[in-house]
């Protein structure tokens, strides 16, 4: 065991919130009940239900901030969300409850005043890109209505023989699903749920740091080894190890299949096969501040520029009437702007920006962020889709092994029944976490 402090340390280190409980009870076989990795809003919200249920636990997170891929940036001054934005199918998820229990305002998306939405192609006014967002449009209501069985193959393939269709879907792989459409399973994406979508002007990373802010978590503490082989599991960090009846793993497919966390005995063929089935999309944002200049454009408008068939951009204009700029990049070319590095990437989004509203731009400009979350060790990605003819992988992912060791998140929460279509979402990351934190809520640190 890499070992800097004393295992009793490490576990003292979580202020006595959780854990005491099972060090001091006699008998006790592990340190706690559940041991938790990750703290994005699968891994906090199965810390709360652990609670809720009376269970002891340890959360430990890589990073310096709880969240995840939930995050609310305040570097340009305005907030805005760099990763999850929408509570999607707000009608049955949690964070809509949550947002309410904790007195966080979340209005309907539908409700924002429209700005404008206007389009090019290399900076130039151009009808054509106003065409394709509606084909793109036209491909997600198909999805939406489809009521007859649909195959596991990619959306290229789905739409193959629809000329319209063949436009469209390129453009909601990449802005969406941040993938290129031949990636990506059509069944799957088929099986999510839709529904209203709510937004949160103090950022959705507001909400969840808040839901958040009286879990104990063990930050800047990445899991290096889960071992699964005794009648336990134990969890081995650079700060120590420690020991529970049951472990549930909240990190992204993509850092699964990275192997980042080494689990010994490697996992079963089926949990390995569901994690080489999903793909992780590369949907970028790069925020971008001009101090208080707004270029004519009102809150909430749109620009979209284009270069060739494959690079697209998006910018979103002063949301919620914030002095801020958000630009969306998707797919091969998000991972090709991230690769630039943030400066260059910065550099490159303010020169499409000025290209659309003038040279003003440049001068105005006061600072940019980018999240290219394809690059960050601790995402490798935006969130997980199922690949073509890969479409059962989220339930093979999500089938418990043996009995205590649970993987939850975006990625498992989806079934292959068709009855459960959260995947990609912060939604479905807290279902999961819930879920995961109930089943192994039949296993305790006291015999
Ligand atoms: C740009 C972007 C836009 C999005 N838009 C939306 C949206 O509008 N609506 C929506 O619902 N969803 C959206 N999503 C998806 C949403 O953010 C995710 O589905 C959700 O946050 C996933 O939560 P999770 O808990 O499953 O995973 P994560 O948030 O990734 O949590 C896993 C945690 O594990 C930590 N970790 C990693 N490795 C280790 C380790 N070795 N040891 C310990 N901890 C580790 C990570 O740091 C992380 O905090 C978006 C995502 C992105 C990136």
């Amino acid at each position: 065991m890499p070992n800097s402090i004393s295992r009793r340390a490490f576990l003292a280190s979580f202020a006595g919130v959780a854990l005491p409980r099972a060090l001091r009870a006699a008998g006790s076989i592990f340190d706690v009940d559940v041991a938790i990795v990750g703290a994005g809003a699968a891994g906090l919200s199965a810390a709360r239900e652990s609670r809720l249920l009376g269970r002891s636990f340890i959360l430990i997170e890589a990073r310096d901030r709880i969240g995840g891929r939930v995050f609310t940036e305040t570097a340009l001054g305005a907030p805005y969300d760099a990763g999850a934005f929408y509570i999607h199918w707000a009608e049955r998820n949690p964070w809509r409850e949550e947002a309410r229990r904790l007195g966080v305002e979340a209005i309907d998306e539908a409700s924002l005043p429209r700005g404008a939405s206007r389009f090019f192609e290399n900076g130039k006014r151009s009808e054509r890109g106003r065409d394709r967002r509606a084909f793109w449009t036209g491909v997600s209501d198909m999805f939406e209505t489809e009521t007859g069985p649909v195959p596991d193959v990619s959306f290229v393939e789905r739409v193959r023989g629809d000329a319209d269709m063949e436009r469209g879907v390129s453009g909601l792989a990449r802005m969406s699903l941040g993938e290129e459409p031949e990636r990506v399973s059509a069944l799957d994406y088929a099986r999510l749920w839709s529904g209203d979508d709510l937004v949160l002007p103090d950022g959705y990373g507001a909400l969840v740091r808040k839901f958040g802010a009286d879990i104990p978590v063990r930050l800047s503490t990445p899991a290096r080894v889960v071992s699964w082989g005794g009648s336990g599991v134990r969890v081995e960090t650079d700060a120590g190890a420690f020991t529970a009846a049951a472990a549930i793993v909240t990190v992204s497919a993509g850092v699964l299949a990275g192997g980042a966390i080494r689990f010994d005995p490697p996992l079963p063929a089926e949990t390995r096969a569901g994690i080489a089935g999903l793909g992780m999309g590369a949907l970028t944002k790069v925020g971008l501040s001009f101090g208080g200049q707004r270029f004519d454009l009102p809150p909430n408008s749109n620009l979209w520029d284009s270069q060739g068939p494959r690079a697209g951009f998006n910018f979103e204009c002063f949301p919620f009437d914030r002095n801020v700029v958000i630009a969306y990049l998707g797919g091969d070319h998000a991972r090709e702007v991230v690769g630039l590095g943030e400066r260059d990437a910065i550099e490159l989004l303010l020169g499409r920006f000025a290209g659309m509203v003038g040279s003003s731009a440049r001068k105005a400009f006061a600072g940019g962020r980018m999240h290219g979350w394809s690059a960050d060790p601790h995402a490798l990605g935006c969130y997980s889709h199922a690949l073509p003819g890969e479409a059962g992988a989220r339930a093979k992912l999500g089938r418990p092994v043996a009995e205590k060791l649970f993987f939850a998140g975006e990625a498992t929460a989806a079934g292959d029944d068709g009855s459960f279509g959260a995947a990609m979402t912060a939604g479905g990351a807290c279902l999961a976490g819930r879920a995961a934190a109930r089943a192994a809520a039949g296993r305790r640190a006291t015999p």
